[in-house]
C-alpha cells in the first residue's frame, strides 16, 4: 500500500535491505577499532573539532570521540558506553562481539532463517553462557586483583608504569574500602604533577588538598573535630550597581555599617554555637574575620574548588551548605585529623578521617604522560571496584570465550528448532576475540584458535588461551593474564543485548540522506 506521500522526503529500507545495511554498519564501526584490541594493538591519533590530539588506544574513546551519524552505529556504541560505566573495561570487546554475532546473524538470515528465531536464539545461548560462567571462575585474592587491573591495562604503557599504576590503585581503594559496602571511588583525590617520574607517584591516605590555612596563626593540626563545608563565602553581601541609599542625616551610613559587620561576625558566632574547628569556603572570607577566627581556634579555608568539597563531603560525612546561618548540627561532619603540612616545598592541607579519603598524587615528566598515567588510574581504579564487589576472575586471553564456545556448542545439540542454528552462530561470534588477539599480535588468527581450542580439549583445561608476550597457548592464570568476572559477564551481556535489538529492525526511515557504508558481499 502506498503512503500516500507521506514519506516523501524520507529515504526508507525495509527487510532484509534494512538489515543488511544495519549489519554492514555494525561491521564498518568494529572494523574502526579492532586493530586496537589487545596488548599488541595500535593507538589512534583523535583530532578534535578544535584540533586538540589525543593518542589512545581505549575502543570507548575513539568511539565517543569520533562523530558517528550511523543510528545502529549509535546503538552499539550506546552498548560500548554502558560497558565503560559498569565494568570500566572490555569496551572494544564489546563492539567486536556485537558484530560479529550480526555478521554471523546476517549469513543465517541470507540461508533463509527469520531474524525472530536468530534473536531467540541468542537469547538462550545468552542465558547458558551466563550461567556457565560461574563454572570458569576463580575467587580472586589481592595479588590476583593486582594481576588483573595489569591486564586491564595491557598495550597501555610500559610495564613498570602498569605495575605502579596497578599497585597504587590496590593501595588507594584498600584505604577507602569499608566492610560491607562497595568502595566508592569519588573518595579519590587525584592530584597531578609535572617534572618526575612515574614511578615516584604515591598514595596518601586521608584527602590532600594543596590549600593553605587563611591565617598562619590558626590551628595547625585539630584532632577528631567537626567540619563544616560551605558552598559560599564568608563575606559581605554584594549589592547590585543599582541599589541606592538615601542618607537623611549624618548617623545612618555608619549604622548601615555597623549592621553590615555585625551580620558578618554573627556567622563566626553561628559557627562557634555549632562547635565547628574547621571550615572550607568555595569562594572568599573577609580579612575582618580572620582574627575573630583565629580567636575561636578555628582552621579555615578559603577558595577550595566545589569537586574537592563534595569530596569532603563524601568523606567526613558532611552536607555542603549555602550559608553558615541556617546551618544545622546535621550539616556538620567529622574528622580525625585536620592537618597541615609541606610537601615539595608546597603548603598542603590533609584531612583524615572515619569515612576514609585517599589521595593519589601522579608525577610525570610533562603534562601529556601525566595525563595518560591519570586516564590509566582512572581504568584501574574502576576495575578494582568491580573486584571488590564481586571478586570472582576469569582467564583471559581469550580462553573464557574459546571455553564459553565449546560449551555453546554442546547446548546446542540439544535445541531441536532452527534457534540450534542461531546457537552455533553466536558460539562461532564469541570466537572473534582470540581471533583479533592473533591478527594484532602478527599470528595467524586461524592457527591460533585452533591449537587453543585443541590444547583445552587435550589438557581438559579451560583456562588455556593466547598469551600474546611469548606468543603460545598457556595456562592464563599462571601467566597472570585475568579478567574479572564482571568484565566479560557484561561484554556479552552488552553485545548480545545490541545485536538482538538490531536484528528486530526491520524498517529504517531516514530523514536524512544516508551515510556510506562499506559494501559486504551477499554471500
Ligand atoms: P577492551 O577494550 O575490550 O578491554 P583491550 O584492548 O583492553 O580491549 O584488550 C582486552 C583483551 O586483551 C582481553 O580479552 C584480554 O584478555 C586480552 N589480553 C590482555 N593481555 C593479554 C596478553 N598478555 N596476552 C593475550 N591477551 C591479552
Ligand atoms: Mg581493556
Amino acid at each position: 500500500m502506498s503512503d500516500g506521500g507521506i514519506l516523501k522526503d524520507t529515504s526508507r529500507s525495509t527487510g532484509r535491505d534494512a538489515l543488511q545495511k544495519n549489519v554492514q554498519a555494525a561491521i564498518a564501526l568494529s572494523g574502526a577499532i579492532r586493530s586496537t584490541l589487545g596488548p599488541k594493538g595500535l593507538d589512534k591519533l583523535l583530532i578534535d573539532d578544535e584540533g586538540r590530539t589525543l593518542v589512545t588506544n581505549d575502543g570507548v574513546t575513539v568511539l565517543e570521540t569520533a562523530k558517528v551519524e550511523h543510528p545502529v552505529a549509535k546503538m552499539i556504541i550506546g552498548a560500548s558506553s554502558v560497558q565503560d560505566k559498569i565494568a570500566k573495561d572490555g569496551t572494544t570487546s564489546t563492539v567486536i562481539i556485537a558484530s560479529e554475532m550480526l555478521r554471523n546473524a546476517w549469513e543465517l538470515v541470507v540461508q533463509g532463517i527469520h531474524p525472530a528465531i536468530i534473536g531467540r536464539g541468542f537469547r538462550l545461548a545468552e542465558q547458558h553462557i551466563v550461567e556457565c560462567l560461574d563454572d570458569f571462575a576463580i575467587p580472586g585474592d589481592k595479588k590476583l586483583f593486582e594481576k588483573a587491573a595489569i591486564t586491564a591495562l595491557d598495550g597501555k604503557g610500559h610495564v613498570a608504569m602498569k605495575e605502579t599504576v596497578s599497585r597504587l590503585s590496590l593501595q588507594a581503594i584498600n584505604i577507602i574500602s569499608q566492610v560491607n559496602s562497595k568502595p566508592d571511588k569519588s573518595k579519590i583525590k587525584i592530584i597531578l604533577q609535572t617534572g618526575g617520574v612515574v614511578e615516584h607517584s604515591e598514595v596518601i591516605s586521608g584527602l590532600v588538598l594543596a590549600k593553605k590555612r587563611i591565617d598562619l596563626a590558626m590551628p595547625k593540626e585539630i584532632k577528631n573535630g567537626s567540619i563544616l563545608l560551605l558552598d559560599g563565602g564568608l563575606e559581605r553581601r554584594s549589592f547590585s550597581s543599582s541599589m541606592k541609599l538615601n542618607v537623611s542625616s549624618p548617623g545612618v551610613l555608619d549604622a548601615f555599617r555597623n549592621k553590615e559587620r555585625e551580620l558578618l561576625f554573627d556567622q563566626v558566632d553561628q559557627l562557634k554555637k555549632l562547635g565547628v574547628n574547621v571550615i572550607a569556603c568555595k569562594e572568599g572570607i573577609d580579612d575582618e574575620l580572620k582574627s575573630e577566627l583565629v580567636k575561636s581556634g578555628i582552621q579555615a579555608f578559603r577558595r577550595v574548588a566545589k569537586g574537592d568539597l563534595d569530596i569532603l563531603a563524601k568523606s567526613c560525612g558532611a552536607v555542603l551548605v549555602n550559608d553558615v546561618i541556617s546551618a544545622t548540627k546535621s550539616n556538620i561532619g567529622s574528622f580525625s585529623s585536620s592537618s597541615n603540612v609541606s610537601m615539595n616545598n608546597l603548603e598542603h592541607w590533609v584531612v583524615k578521617s572515619d569515612g576514609t579519603g585517599a589521595t593519589i598524587i601522579i608525577r610525570g615528566s610533562t603534562v601529556d604522560v601525566v595525563g595518560e598515567v591519570e586516564r590509566c588510574f582512572d581504568d584501574a581504579l574502576g576495575v578494582i571496584c568491580q573486584m571488590f564487589e564481586d571478586d570472582r576472575l576469569l582467564p583471559g586471553g581469550g580462553a573464557t570465550y574459546i571455553a564459553l564456545a565449546k560449551r555453546l556448542r554442546r547446548f546446542a545439540e540439544s535445541i531441536p528448532g532452527r534457534e540450534q542454528l542461531a546457537v552455533e552462530a553466536y558460539a562461532d561470534a564469541l570466537e572473534v576475540i582470540v581471533r583479533v588477539l592473533a591478527e594484532n599480535g602478527g599470528l595467524d588468527p586461524i592457527q591460533t584458535l585452533l591449537s587453543i581450542v585443541s590444547e583445552q580439549t587435550n589438557n581438559k583445561s579451560s583456562k588455556i588461551g593466547l598469551n600474546l608476550n611469548t606468543g603460545n597457548p598457556e595456562d592464563m592464570v599462571k601467566s597472570g593474564i585475568i579478567e574479572p568476572v564482571g568484565v566479560v559477564r557484561q561484554a556479552i551481556v552488552g553485545a548480545t543485548e545490541a545485536s538482538i535489538s538490531i536484528l528486530r529492525i526491520d524498517d529504517v526511515l531516514w530523514a536524512k540522506q544516508e551515510p556510506q557504508m562499506p559494501d559486504l558481499p551477499q554471500n
